[in-house]
This record gives C-alpha cells, sequence and structure tokens, in this order.
C-alpha cells in the first residue's frame, strides 16, 4: 500500500533541518573578505579584489537576527530616517541605529533595513520575510523568497558552501533572478492545469493533443512559487519502449493510499487507485475505511464492464491485506479475472499505479496549499488532479493522452478553471423574491463526472454542489 504523505507535514523536515543548519553557519558569519589578507601569492590582484568587493556585497540570509540590517552605508537605494536604538553584536558588542532604508537594485526593493554602525556584514532577517508575508524555503543547493499573495518568486540564489547569500547586482547582471507573475495567460493554464510542468503543456499545445488550449508559447524557465514549495519532483521516468497491453481493460494496477489524517468532506481516510495498464486512465474512488476496497473494487469492475463492453483480464496489486483476501479471490475468479501480485522485492512491478498516485497527491497538496484551503478539501483536490491526468497525461510511445486512447476523441479542456478560486453560483430560479441573491459565493472545486457541470463549496450552505450556472471571477 502506498502511503499519503500526510498533509500536516506541509513544511517537510528537509526545509526544517537546513534552517537550522542556516542558523548555525549564517549566524557566526566569518569576517567579509574585503578586510581579510590574501594569503596566495598565485592569485592575481585584480582577481581578488574583485571577489573581495562580490562578498562585500552579498547578503546573508539568517534565521538568527529579527531584522535586515547592514553597516555599509553604500547599500542603500534610499535612506529613511533615523531609528534609533542599539543592535547588540555577538560577544556582547553594541552598533547604534544610524537609519533605515531600502536595498536592492532595479528589480527587487526591500525596505525597513537598518544601517547599523559598526557592523561588519550584511544581513537579511528571515523571520522579517516572513513577517511581511514572504516565505523563505531552503533546499540543498538554493534558497527561494516566495511572495505568498501570488506565489511569485522574488529571488532565488544559489548556496554557497554551506551558506545561502545574495548579491543584487549579480542578480541583475546575470539575470538568474525570475520575478514570475503567473497572472498571465501560461501562469494562468499552469494553475488550470494542476501546475503541469512547462514541457508537458509546450508539447500539449504544440502536438495539439487537446483543444481549448491558448496556442502560445508555453517554453518557460519560469519558476512558480506554489511548485517550489512543495517541491515538486518533475523526475522523467524512463518510458518502457513497449506497451505491453493491446486495448483497455486488459490490465489494471490498483494500490490504495492513507489513511489520511484529515477526514474529507464526505468523511472518506483512504483513496483507492486504479489504473488503466494501456491508456493509463485513472480513477480513485474514496473509501471511509480498507474494509469497504472490495466493495469498492467489486462494484467499480461490474460497472465499467458493462459501460465498455470489455472484460477486465487481468488486476495487479500488491500484497497489502486489502486485495488478498477471501472474497477478493473469489470475485476475480468468478468473473475470469486473473489477479496477479507484484513483487516485494521489485515493487516497480506496481511502478505505473504507485508513480501515478504520487503524481495525483504532489497536484493535491499544491492546490490545496497555495490557495490556503483547509484540509478536508484533500479528496476534491485529487479528485480534480485525476480529472486533469486523464485529460493531460500523454502515453509515452503512443504519443497520446489517456482520454484519447479511451474514448477516441481529443479532450476538450476550454472549460477549465483554476482549483480553489473564488466563484458564484448563479441563482436560476425562475422567479427571483425580491430579496433573493442572485449568486452565492462558493470555491471552485472541479468537474462533474455526470454531467457538463461545475463542482463547486458552497461558502453559505457549505455543501457541494454541482451546476452549469457558475460564475468565475478570471
Ligand atoms: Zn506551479
Amino acid at each position: 500500500m502506498a502511503t499519503w504523505e500526510d498533509l500536516d507535514s506541509e513544511s517537510g523536515c528537509e526545509k526544517e533541518e537546513v534552517e537550522d543548519e542556516a542558523n548555525v553557519d549564517v549566524g557566526l558569519v566569518a569576517p567579509v573578505t574585503s578586510e581579510a589578507e590574501p594569503d596566495s601569492n598565485f592569485e592575481d590582484e585584480n582577481e581578488i579584489c574583485l571577489r573581495a568587493k562580490e562578498n562585500h556585497k552579498s547578503w546573508y540570509l539568517d534565521s538568527g537576527c529579527s531584522r535586515h540590517m547592514t553597516g555599509e552605508k553604500s547599500m542603500f537605494l534610499t535612506l529613511a530616517m533615523k531609528e534609533g536604538g542599539n543592535v547588540k553584536f555577538g560577544g556582547n558588542q553594541c552598533g547604534k541605529i544610524i537609519d533605515t532604508g531600502t536595498i536592492g537594485n532595479a528589480s527587487i526593493s526591500i525596505n525597513n533595513v537598518w544601517l547599523v554602525d559598526g557592523l561588519k556584514h550584511n544581513l537579511l532577517s528571515i523571520s522579517q520575510f516572513c513577517d511581511n508575508g514572504y516565505d523563505v524555503l531552503f533546499d540543498k543547493t538554493s534558497c527561494t523568497v516566495v511572495n505568498k499573495n501570488d506565489n511569485s518568486i522574488v529571488f532565488k540564489e544559489k548556496r554557497m558552501d554551506n551558506v545561502y547569500k545574495i548579491n543584487f547586482s549579480k542578480l541583475v547582471d546575470q539575470k538568474v533572478i525570475c520575478l514570475l507573475s503567473l497572472n498571465d495567460k501560461k501562469g494562468v493554464w499552469h494553475k488550470r492545469l494542476g501546475h503541469a510542468n512547462w514541457r508537458l503543456i509546450s508539447k500539449l499545445s504544440k502536438l495539439q493533443l487537446v483543444k481549448g488550449l491558448p496556442d502560445i508559447d508555453y517554453h518557460s524557465d519560469a519558476l512558480c512559487g506554489a511548485c517550489q514549495k512543495e517541491k515538486i519532483v518533475k523526475t522523467s521516468f524512463k518510458a518502457k519502449d513497449i506497451v505491453s497491453t493491446s486495448r483497455p481493460l486488459e490490465l489494471l494496477h490498483i494500490d490504495l493510499f492513507g489513511p489520511v489524517t484529515t477526514e474529507s468532506l464526505y468523511g472518506s481516510k483512504y483513496g483507492l487507485v486504479i489504473v488503466d495498464d494501456y491508456n493509463r486512465w485513472t480513477w480513485v474512488k474514496f473509501l471511509r475505511s480498507k474494509d469497504c476496497a472490495y466493495d469498492v473494487f467489486s462494484s467499480f469492475c461490474t460497472q465499467i464492464q458493462s459501460e465498455k463492453e470489455m472484460k477486465i483480464l487481468k488486476v495487479r496489486s500488491d500484497h497489502g491485506g486489502e486485495f488478498e483476501n477471501e472474497p477478493f479471490e473469489s470475485f476475480c475468479e468468478k468473473h475470469g479475472i486473473f489477479h496477479e501480485f507484484s513483487s516485494p522485492r521489485t515493487p516497480q512491478q506496481n511502478g505505473v499505479v504507485e508513480r501515478k498516485n504520487r503524481t495525483l497527491q504532489e497536484m493535491a497538496r499544491t492546490m490545496i496549499h497555495e490557495n490556503n484551503l483547509a484540509k478536508h478539501f484533500w479528496a476534491e483536490a485529487v479528485n480534480i488532479a485525476c480529472y486533469i491526468q486523464n485529460r493531460i497525461y500523454v502515453r509515452p510511445i503512443l504519443e497520446k493522452t489517456a482520454y484519447e486512447l479511451f474514448k477516441g476523441r481529443r479532450p476538450n479542456i476550454s472549460y477549465f478553471h483554476q482549483f480553489g478560486c473564488i466563484c458564484y453560483i448563479l441563482n436560476t430560479k425562475l422567479y427571483l423574491r425580491k430579496f433573493d441573491a442572485k449568486a452565492q459565493r462558493g470555491i471552485f472545486l472541479g468537474y462533474s463526472e455526470r454531467s457538463k457541470a461545475y463542482r463547486v463549496y458552497n461558502s453559505e450552505t457549505l455543501c457541494v454542489e454541482e451546476s452549469m450556472h457558475v460564475k468565475f471571477g478570471s
């Protein structure tokens, strides 16, 4: 059984660890090189000067200091007014706050920075960023500051040795900076497609694999804050160079994830993921407990076989107790379905469903956190992630979407909207009484599987509704 990486652990230990590391190292910043004596005769004098200058201009991201501060007046773009007061450094030394001002470059400006008399380092306070609506994200190689309002990246810098530091003048020169505004057309589609990677969106557009996607250049080095935050690993798995099944329902991969600590809106704690090997079409069924797996799976089989007028030949699962039991085996036997198990030593045999499972969970987490939605929306998020995946996943070798391979026609995605956005459910009653509201506010959750309607969480009735009459702001 796959594990749902719990939604509670959103900050992740990786981030914590690195922050600790930053605490130790940056807190004990070595003196700036401009003051250090070069100890080698082999270094070019100019080079040393350049390096000294560069280091002198670098700002250390420091979790140990409470405010942004520097001792170097020339760092400021503007200086505002005298702050007053003192700052304590290590070793019981004190420095007077001379001024406050703004630092940065033509693209970024950071205000409320203290100019402190005698301070030898340039320090950016992580807590000051966090208090002002920014997230500071560290990983092994870099540090990213993200604006929480629109998830745009303010700046991203590489880790140097054991410290995270930024040189604003260098960022401009090298154009490393990526001030991404995801409100542009392609950003909107990136979000509507569950933060799918640019390469895939580009491919869908170029090969015209879907209908309704605006014909623009989706190639981008732009980084999206929400994706960065969730550390979406866009691993490209090596595609097998053969397609081993020849039709839908020939082989189904099944897996269960959960328990999720927060119950979904409808009280579910597990998800049963079923993937068709041939076209990679995916279904997710939500369960209150593991015990329901058999009932849900057997009724799914009956329904899909009659809908498609095809027989399921094989089902592959791991050795989870929810699949390896008497009723499950006798159901398979009765319906002529061969049940095979992926070997516990080579779990990649069941890799198709596990990878899909992971993709759905990553997409769901990103969409929930991006919109600051309550965790009990997780099932709705997984549901729309699955809906999107079925329409945009391109089957390697066959080079067609799961949808086209399953339904025989290209999917239309022109009606897509961003999960979690605010929308209005129009009141379509024929005769509105004088004081009846014309529309009710809601949160967009997805698309109905049964009709051409949107799924919306009505913020007034606190229920999920399916309606065709929904108005979106964007
Ligand atoms: Zn994204």
